[in-house]
């Protein structure tokens, strides 16, 4: 800790969680490094609290700017305490119609941007002996149905990958934090935010359902990214840190 708390970077920031987990940290007091590929969602932020939020332009798909974005911020700030891995975007096709560079794609922004932000900020880590990694996952890293198999593949590799860090890290006081979360109201249902694959008439019932489901699934968001928040907060708070919340 420094007198500006806690360093964060949250990953995603400009929106829906990332958003919230930047807001409530920086409100409690915390230093917060915001990254996105659209900054300016986060310009109120950084207006309200200069000297502690910091918006930053990040595709996490883009490796060589990660390494550059997180040695630029360790020169900066000397340490980064919690890294929450939050960038994603929903697909949903039939998995007969989803190309490979489609699942690559989304194994880029939910698998391995995470996966070399984790490597590019876990050696400072390691050698002060604290620090936490919070990986945004989904329910769908736990089940999956029609349309989501390219989604849910991700979220679970992004699981299985904490599970065995957390194992590895935990001895050097590092904790690792999956986050599952249900349906809540952001951004991931908008226009423009969501993924679609080709049609394909034999998987219309089911496969159209799921789209229709996420083309109109404003309305059935119920959860409140800013509550959702507040429990990671706490999650991390706890002398226990649980694996998945
Ligand atoms: P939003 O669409 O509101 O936010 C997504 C964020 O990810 C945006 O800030 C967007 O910023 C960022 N992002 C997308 N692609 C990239 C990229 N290539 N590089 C960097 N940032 C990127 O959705 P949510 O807040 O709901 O989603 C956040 C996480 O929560 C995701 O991982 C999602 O899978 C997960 N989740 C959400 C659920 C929900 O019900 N909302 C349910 C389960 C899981 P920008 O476009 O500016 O780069």
């Amino acid at each position: 800790m420094t007198d500006k708390g806690k360093v964060w970077l949250v990953t995603g920031a400009s929106s829906g969680f990332g958003r919230a987990i930047a807001q409530a940290a920086v409100t409690a007091g915390d230093t917060v490094i915001g990254t996105a590929r659209r900054v300016e969602g986060l310009a109120d932020l950084v207006a309200e609290y200069p000297d502690r939020m910091e918006a930053v332009g990040l595709d996490v798909t883009d490796g060589e700017r990660i390494d550059a974005v997180a040695s630029d911020v360790l020169a900066r700030y000397g340490r980064v305490d919690v890294l929450v891995n939050n960038a994603g975007r929903t697909q949903v096709g039939a998995f007969e119609e989803t190309t490979d560079q489609e699942l690559r794609d989304l194994f880029e922004l939910h698998v391995f941007g995470p996966a070399r932000l984790t490597r590019a900020l876990l050696p400072q880590m390691r050698e002060r002996g604290s620090g936490a990694i919070v990986n945004i996952s989904s329910f769908g890293g736990q089940l999956s149905f029609a349309g989501f198999s390219a989604y849910s593949a991700t979220k679970a590799a992004l699981e299985q990958l904490s599970e065995g860090l957390a194992d590895e890290v935990g001895p050097f006081g590092i904790r690792v934090l999956i986050v599952e979360p249900g349906a809540f109201r952001t951004n991931l249902f908008g226009k423009g935010a969501a993924y679609f694959s080709k049609e394909h008439p034999a998987y219309e019932e089911k496969v159209g359902a799921t789209r229709k489901l996420v083309q109109e699934g404003d309305g059935t968001q119920p959860g409140d990214p800013a509550k959702a928040a507040a429990a990671i907060r706490l999650a991390l708070e706890a002398e226990n840190t649980p694996l998945r919340l």
